[in-house]
């Protein structure tokens, strides 16, 4: 009798099991014609935040980088990179054209948790101590010019309002980050006023998202690149924008009639995206609820977090785990999107990997069924961000389509970039691109599918690593307060 009670019990908790999956999967669909609601979506807010300040949850904003580099840049320049959970220190020697880079050199240091929730003042001296001493080590084949102040490009991948090159103010923190008094400050004065606490004679030339650098980073060496998005620990893209296709921007028409637009889609939102209860429960217990919901269906920092909680949920109300819930299951963040990588690239019969990922991460293990289920689970949540990131992608592809002909229609946005026997090229950066090959199918097969394979045949994603840090550097010397232009 115990025994058929028993299996009774697991019976019912496998199928609420299934149910839990079922209903998890339909929330997160992402059938061809809704992708196209939000490609459309997408088009719209970008629309608003380009008519007028605070016109979208899609700030759109103004880089102030309206050159390019263009290979011809000269000299000694610095990096300062802060990002996601990393943050690194460059110096290039660049020669011109034929020269190009002649020597590169960098560091990188994780950030310290505490800091990234403590004090302003505590975060920019520990950047510009590092950045101090990585100055001194300066070495052979590194040449600054004499009488010169060394100048710096300050890549901070948060959401800035610029105010010129230069200078911009934070708006928000976002991924990790959460220090309230820096919001509203200007960061390079920050930035300069801790470098001056280290006796740091340098300059910061160039303020710039990490999407903005990777952009610069990636024209440096093809002039196609149209297009940047990052895809790692927080979410973003930037695209080349024409000046008149701006109207908020009230200053001079720049030479070349374009600018840079910083887009923050991390921020992006729309009821077309497709939310589970799930998504609702993690953004309200982050560090920033109600900020950033694109961001939180489709970048590194919240995969695993998602995958986690639908665990949680199927062990919590089906057992999936057995009667005893693993406690790690209920530690935030514990899952991280490596892990879920992992466990969907699987491919051996018994699910080694996900076994090994449940041992070391949650100290628990389950049947080989429960781990197909967890595959699952993995697939559904990347498929979704997968699918959404193309849609992006797409999005800014019709938005440059609709300046030249007035008229959102894909039709003519095909003729236009086949017409032109141009590559579209879009330079991506981020480790969830570059390290999981599923998400990375998912996204190339949903741009085909969505642009059509005509079009999708001139559009070139480009993995452009780190570029963000080199693309401020380059900045800095198309900036350098040494050129009159
Ligand atoms: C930030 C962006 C940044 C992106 C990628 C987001 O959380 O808001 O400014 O570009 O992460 O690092
Ligand atoms: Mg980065």
């Amino acid at each position: 009798a115990h025994l058929v009670a028993k299996r009774v019990r697991q019976r019912a908790n496998w199928s609420r099991a299934v149910a839990i999956l079922q209903e998890f999967k339909d929330g997160c669909a992402t059938p061809l014609h809704r992708l196209r609601q939000v490609v459309d979506a997408l088009v719209v807010e970008m629309h608003a935040g380009l008519a007028l300040e605070g016109g979208s949850k899609l700030k759109m904003i103004l880089s102030y980088v309206d050159n390019l580099p263009t290979g011809e840049e000269c000299g000694l320049y610095y990096a300062l990179d802060l990002g996601g959970t990393n943050f690194r220190v460059l110096r290039v020697q660049l020669a011109g054209r034929e020269g190009r880079i002649l020597q590169q050199e960098y560091e990188e240091v994780s950030i310290p948790e505490a800091l990234m929730v403590g004090s302003n003042e505590e975060l920019f001296d520990f950047i510009a101590a590092e950045l101090a001493s990585f100055v001194a080590s300066e070495g052979e084949g590194f040449h600054p010019l004499p009488g010169r102040q060394r100048e710096l490009g300050f890549t901070f991948s948060f959401p800035v309002k610029q105010t010129s090159i230069d200078s911009g103010t934070l708006l928000k923190w976002t991924k990790g980050f959460a220090i309230s008094e820096t919001v509203g400050k200007d960061v390079v004065e920050e930035l300069q006023a801790a470098m001056a606490r280290q006796n740091l004679d340098m300059r910061v030339s160039a303020l710039v998202n990490d999407t903005v650098g990777t952009l610069a980073g990636g024209r440096y060496w093809n002039e196609d690149v149209m297009v940047a998005v990052i895809l790692g620990t927080g979410s973003n893209a930037c695209y080349v924008e024409r000046a008149d296709a701006i109207p908020k921007w009230r200053g001079v028409l720049p030479k070349s009639g374009s600018m840079v637009i910083n887009m923050e889609w991390g921020n992006f939102w729309s009821s077309h995206l497709p939310r589970t209860p799930v998504d609702d429960a993690l953004d309200a217990e982050s560090l920033n609820p109600g900020d950033q919901g694109f961001e939180k269906l489709i970048s590194g920092m919240y995969l695993g977090d998602i995958v986690r909680r639908v665990l949680l949920k199927m062990a919590q109300e089906a057992a999936l785990f057995g009667d005893v819930i693993p406690s790690n299951l209920l530690i935030p963040f514990i899952l991280r999107t490596p892990d879920i990588s992992a466990m969907h690239a699987d491919e051996s019969a018994d699910l080694k990997e996900v076994t090994r990922v449940l041992k070391v991460v949650f100290k628990t293990q389950a049947s080989l069924r429960s781990r197909k289920m967890i595959v699952d689970v993995c697939d559904t949540v990347a498929e979704r961000a997968a699918c959404l990131v193309a849609a992006g992608i797409v999005g800014i592809l019709k938005k440059i389509g609709r300046d030249t002909v007035g008229n959102v229609d894909m039709a003519r946005l095909k003729s236009i970039l086949a017409g032109k026997g141009r590559k579209t090229v879009v330079a991506m950066d981020g480790g969830l691109y570059e390290h999981y090959p599923k998400f990375r199918e998912y996204l190339h097969n949903t741009a085909v599918e969505l642009l059509g394979k005509e079009v999708a045949e001139q559009v070139v994603v480009e993995l452009s690593k780190d570029g963000s840090g080199i693309g401020a550097a380059l900045l800095a010397a198309s900036h350098s307060q040494y050129l009159s232009d």
